[in-house]
């Protein structure tokens, strides 16, 4: 295959070399790491999956990984999950390589063991041993059962060559089947397979070596290496230095690093993870191999890329989300556009916390992502004159869609600035990411053309002459009624957040949704946020890169003193939070909990007083002796202008928070604002 050699970068010389891996050049140094969509269970969804690789090689990416499949039935991750392990599956795969290799890029398939993480009745392990996340127990394999599963990953990797992938990856990290066998936590045998480290990696080397052996010296194997297990009775650091070694030994063309296993509680991809948190670990393996080292998590922008590569922290930094956001990630940045990347704010919403929820991925800022072929911006024949009232997420989509189709679009917000309650989101410690977003609307405006009216609160009559008029006008904070509610102890979350009320040193914060757990870590926090420095991150949840004390990379968390005394309170039954994202929630609680926030569900609000909040709790009263009492009781829809346009001659519609509050996210906002933009 012709490899794309574009010219260097003078701003990102690093990320731009070219990466000879001895029988074929990368043109540059990202590659997309791997991530399930939903799109590799069924046959008839490979055509949508080709064309979400086909844009992203067409974007210029170095080298892709697809999500995982499995090598056999037992590895599965969920019944009837993707799977590679007969040829009469071979002919679908033949659709997505075949797409990427047309735009020049190379494509790797990732094999997955899921191991006891197979959500199924047939998964086996080194051990018979539950994990934690899953209520079914695994079988032990027998040592046939071994060498069956390294036969299927030979066999899986043989047939990924014939589909026409470059080469494969091999899932050895995040705690699945390889990962399993490689650490005492999961492995208690005491046969060839289990006991001390060279027998516990054994399996994971045996598994490299065959699939070198079946596939020949010109096929990329990309071995997924777990650097940092992140639970109890992981690794320890001569441990994983010893499996890049024989990993290297055994024919491995790469080495890409593995964060955290499913089941740590530690965060590891969230937001409010420092960029490059981790890549420090393939730093310190660096010296070890001459294999090349792919680093990973919460790599996001260009600038954060560079920066690892000219320090030789690592050779190829992987990015799975970000390229979900935005597929011309790496050709904006070859044309030094850094600025007008759509970046990854590493919320989980609609990728990660779909694919839990058994939904198909996509993106928030990018609701085209594995839609590609769905959700199309074509240009218009007949350009309409509309107006976009409200420049939040939901009016910024809809008004750059409209725009770059090709509608003459005029945006209005009575705001100086463009971004809605993002402007308010933006200011909490750990959300520093979501100001990303605003930055890339600010140029996509300008480069669409929108006519920006801000600082213009819109009435009836200002909206004539326009053929469809767009409300985006968001929410109003849902009022609440209990005695007291007058008292000057009772604020609401946006007086806090804009910056009018300081909170005094004890906080009752009514309502635990979304912005009652945002306030709350607003509240706690004081001066600099963890988020943007690593070291104090890593030390507030006790990750230890020098493995100083225990396996795993673990140490004891040391989380800063709280800046203040908070209670976090809800009417309903249950622990606050439930309903806060899948794979996000846990982490809100945890930090919350980290900083003594007392966190309380089924109560009643008796009043505020002078003494503080009153409140009953299973009968019993109590003064919660407070200074502020913060009202995070939920929003409601703002479109008063609604009556004003009624039988008049523009065509009116309502998006975003507009149309409905409840369960209102951004994800919906901006996926409403660029269907309806779509389709005008
Ligand atoms: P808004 O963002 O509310 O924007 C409406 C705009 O309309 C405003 O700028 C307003 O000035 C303007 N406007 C109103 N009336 C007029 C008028 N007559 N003339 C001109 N302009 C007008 N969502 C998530 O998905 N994930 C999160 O993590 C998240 N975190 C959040 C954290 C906080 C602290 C807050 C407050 C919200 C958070 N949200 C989050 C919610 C998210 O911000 C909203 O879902 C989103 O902003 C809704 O977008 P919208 O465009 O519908 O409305
Ligand atoms: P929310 O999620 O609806 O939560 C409102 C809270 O207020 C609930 O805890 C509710 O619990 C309580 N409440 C409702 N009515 C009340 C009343 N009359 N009196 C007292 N308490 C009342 O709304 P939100 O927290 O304001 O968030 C707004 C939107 O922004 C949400 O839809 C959310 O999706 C989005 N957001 C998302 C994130 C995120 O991380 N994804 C972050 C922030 C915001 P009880 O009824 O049990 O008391
Ligand atoms: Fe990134 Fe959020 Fe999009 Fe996922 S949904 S790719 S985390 S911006």
């Amino acid at each position: 295959m012709r490899t794309r050699m574009p010219p260097s970068q003078p701003q990102y010389p690093h990320l731009f070399r070219p990466l000879d891996l001895g029988f074929c050049t990368l043109p540059n140094r990202v590659l997309m790491g791997s991530m399930h969509t939903g799109l590799e269970d069924k046959a008839r969804d490979f055509p949508r999956l080709a064309a979400y690789f086909a844009e992203r090689a067409a974007g210029g990416v170095g080298l892709i990984v697809t999500g995982g499949f499995a090598p056999n039935i037992a590895g599965w991750l969920k019944p009837m999950g993707g799977k590679l392990s007969w040829s009469w599956e071979v002919g679908k795969h033949r659709q997505v390589t075949r797409a990427v290799h047309e735009h020049g890029s190379r494509i790797c398939m990732q094999i997955l063991h899921s191991g006891c993480y197979g959500y199924h009745p047939l998964q086996v392990a080194p051990s018979r041993l539950k994990a934690p996340i899953n209520p079914f127990t695994p079988r032990a394999l027998s040592a046939a059962g071994v060498e069956r599963q390294i036969r299927a990953f030979a066999r899986s990797a043989r047939l990924a060559r014939e589909a026409g992938y470059d080469g494969v990856e091999v899932m050895g990290s995040e705690g699945y089947l390889l990962n399993q066998f490689t650490v005492p936590r999961t492995n208690r045998r005491e046969d060839a397979w289990g006991g001390d480290t060279a027998r516990r990696m054994r399996f994971a080397v045996e598994i490299v070596r065959r699939i070198r052996e079946a596939c020949g010296p010109d096929f990329i194997i990309v071995y997924r290496l777990s650097m940092l297990d992140l639970v109890d009775e992981g690794n320890r650091w001569d441990e994983v230095v010893a499996q890049a070694k024989a990993v290297e030994a055994a024919g491995a063309t790469l080495i890409n690093t593995g964060i955290g296993w499913h089941e740590a509680r530690v965060p590891t991809i969230a937001t409010s993870v420092p960029r490059g948190a981790f890549t420090g670990i393939t730093a310190r393996l660096k010296p070890e191999v001459t294999v090349p080292l792919v680093t990973t998590n919460r790599i996001n922008m260009p600038d954060v890329a560079e920066g690892i590569l000219a320090r030789g922290e690592a050779d190829m930094v992987s990015m799975a989300r970000p390229l979900l956001a935005d597929p011309q990630w790496v050709a904006k940045a070859r044309s030094g556009r850094a600025e007008d990347i759509n970046t990854c704010i590493a919320c989980n919403q609609a990728c990660l916390d779909h694919v839990f929820e058994n939904k198909t991925a996509s993106c928030l800022v990018n609701p085209r992502a594995c839609a590609e072929t769905e959700l199309v911006y074509r240009p218009t024949t007949q350009p309409r004159r509309v107006a976009v009232v409200g420049a939040g997420p939901a009016g910024l989509a809809c008004a750059t869609v409209a725009a770059e189709r090709g509608h003459r679009v005029t945006l209005f917000d009575a705001a100086d600035e463009i971004g809605g309650q993002f402007n308010l989101a933006r200011r909490i410690p750990g959300k520093e990411e979501f100001h990303e977003t605003l930055r890339y609307f600010r140029r996509r405006l300008e480069q669409t053309g929108v006519d920006q009216r801000l600082g213009t609160r819109v009435t009836g009559p200002d909206l004539t002459g326009f053929d469809d008029v767009v409300l985006a006008t968001g929410i109003v904070p849902r009022q609440v009624d209990f005695p007291g509610v007058d008292h000057s102890k009772v604020v609401s979350y946006l007086q806090v957040l804009r910056g009018e009320v300081v909170p005094g040193e004890r906080v009752a914060l009514i309502g635990a949704g979304g912005i009652g757990f945002d306030v709350a870590e607003f509240l706690v926090h004081e001066g600099p946020s963890p988020s943007l420095d690593p070291a104090r991150w890593r030390a507030e949840w006790g990750v230890d890169l020098a493995y100083a004390s225990n396996r795993g990379g673990l140490t004891v968390p040391a989380p800063e003193a709280a800046a203040r005394r908070v209670w976090l309170l809800q009417r309903s039954p249950g622990k606050p939070g439930a309903r806060l994202g899948k794979t996000t929630g846990w982490i809100h609680r945890a930090t919350l909990k980290a900083k003594g926030v007392t966190m309380l569900g089924g109560v009643e609000y008796v009043g505020v007083d002078d003494a503080g909040l009153r409140i009953r709790v299973d009968g019993q009263e109590q003064v919660l002796p407070v200074d502020h009492v913060v009202i995070c009781a939920g929003q409601e829809p703002f479109k008063p202008l609604l009556k004003a346009l009624e039988g008049g001659p523009a065509t009116v519609h309502v998006i975003g928070g507009a149309d409905v509050a409840a369960e209102l996210d951004a994800k919906r906002a901006i996926a409403q604002g660029s269907q309806l933009a779509a389709n005008l």
